[in-house]
């Protein structure tokens, strides 16, 4: 294997108002050589070449190819949970660099999907670790059980740092990759993580989060959530704070998620954002009637918006049953890329999350699986692949920034919004989170 330094191109061609007309943007990344290639299959398909590869060796060893010159990136992976409820976060007792199917208690647990060793074979270059606590200590102590997952992702980075790269913002995502490490970002699940306050959101920022999920299964007092049953679900999506808090979001430079959100949330927030939006976690309504997933008026709105829906693989949310298949999963894909198009397709595999794995995608090493059965429609080319697995992305992530450089510019100040009579502000007790066995997390 040699290293080059390539010109990456992360705009798309459809995509206007990325800011890339100026040309391409040039990053470092580390390529296999086209001898050593040339040696296997012979050299991969151009990017704008529909690859008809005929065989699975051809199609996974293009796949690698493109992963190794453009970062896959996952919307969401719940591993730093799963530490909180395996081992309370003591990660002196966590072997992570070790294959956790020969460890107990992961190797018995049937939400343990992720350790280093599979994802190195996944070739995973970007994660968002997710920061979630239950909506049990919503108004109680949900604020400092969340610093202290914010905590612990640190700590695991900085532990695990020859594999791993603390990665804040398009750039240094790119960096990471560039480094040969896993590109590491923070993302906070659920709003009721906010305390209901602007101030919990400013300095979740400086630490480093980069989206927040407006709701997890429960409502707060400022956003309705697609778990919490409601007659009327079209209505009351978001209130005057919680427009405030996404606006806030856009001034920061945070990324505004949207899955687990009802959809009159989705529907408020689209149109009170000025920047793109993500579903992190979600697959499309219309193959499987979740209500985590995403209809279609709302998947036209978020290409609209300039938006990204990041595929999950959860059985009850690809085939809303308990069996699936990777082809399941590409049928999602396909499905939305129809009906939006490729530029606002990406993957958000929920792996530590869930407890029922497609056949084909049963943890983090099966991802170059995912994408060589793209190939094998013989409908989608090198360019496709790279859009799916990060570039979609990174245009999003760097159009977010571009908003948070516009609003500074334009001279906006920090928000002083502030909920009167907030539930945060008069609850007296703590939720006692080590009485809680498992909070079902999907
Ligand atoms: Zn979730």
């Amino acid at each position: 294997m040699t290293v080059a330094r390539v010109p990456v191109n992360i705009c798309n061609s459809q995509d206007e108002t990325c800011g890339c007309q100026s040309g391409v943007w040039t990053a470092s990344v580390i390529i296999l050589s086209i001898g050593s290639w040339v040696g296997k299959v012979g050299p991969r398909p151009a990017d704008d070449e529909v690859a008809h590869l005929i065989s699975p060796r051809e199609r996974l060893e293009t796949v690698r190819q493109v992963l190794s010159e453009v970062p896959l990136i996952d919307g969401h992976n719940d591993l730093p949970w799963n530490i909180r409820n395996f081992v309370h976060n003591q990660l002196a007792e966590f072997n992570f660099n070790t294959d956790l199917r020969q460890v107990a208690p992961w190797s018995k647990s049937a939400w343990s999907q992720t350790d280093l060793v599979r994802l190195r074979e996944g070739m995973v270059g970007g994660q968002f670790w997710a920061a979630y606590v239950p909506c049990d200590s919503q108004h109680l102590n949900a604020v400092q059980l969340t610093l202290e997952q914010v905590d612990l992702i640190k700590r695991l980075i900085e532990k695990y740092s020859q594999n791993m790269q603390f990665a804040a913002s398009s750039r240094e995502i790119l960096e990471a990759h560039g480094n040969g490490k896993i590109a590491s970002l923070i993302g906070v699940e659920g709003g009721h993580s906010l305390g209901s306050s602007l101030a919990v959101l400013r300095t979740l920022y400086q630490l480093g989060v980069r989206y927040l999920t407006l709701t997890h299964t429960c409502n707060t007092p400022w956003a309705k959530s697609s778990s919490v049953e409601d007659k009327d679900e079209d209505e009351g999506g978001l209130t005057a704070f919680g427009k405030a808090v996404v606006q806030e979001m856009n001034r920061l430079g945070m990324l505004i998620d949207l899955s687990h959100t009802a959809r009159a949330t989705m529907r408020d927030a689209l149109r009170t954002s000025k920047a793109p939006l993500i579903f992190s976690h979600s697959s499309a309504f219309a193959i499987c009637n979740s209500s985590r997933n995403v209809p279609d008026d709302i998947l036209k709105q978020l290409a609209a918006n300039g938006g990204l829906v990041m595929v999950t693989f959860y059985n009850y949310f690809v085939k809303c049953g308990s069996q699936a298949t990777i082809s399941d999963v590409a049928e999602h894909i396909y499905y939305i890329r129809k009906l939006i198009g490729v530029d606002h397709i990406g993957v958000g595999g929920d792996f530590d999350g869930i407890n029922k794995t497609p056949r084909g995608l049963e943890d983090v090493s099966k991802y170059p699986e995912l994408f060589a059965e793209l190939l094998r429609s013989g409908e989608w080319n090198v360019l496709d692949l790279k859009k799916v697995a990060g570039l979609n992305l990174l245009r999003v992530l760097r159009q977010v920034e571009r908003v948070r450089d516009d609003m500074r510019t334009a001279g906006a100040t920090p928000s002083e919004e502030y909920l009167q009579n907030s539930p945060d502000t008069i609850g007296k007790c703590a939720l006692d989170i080590n009485s809680v066995q498992r909070v079902m997390e999907v």
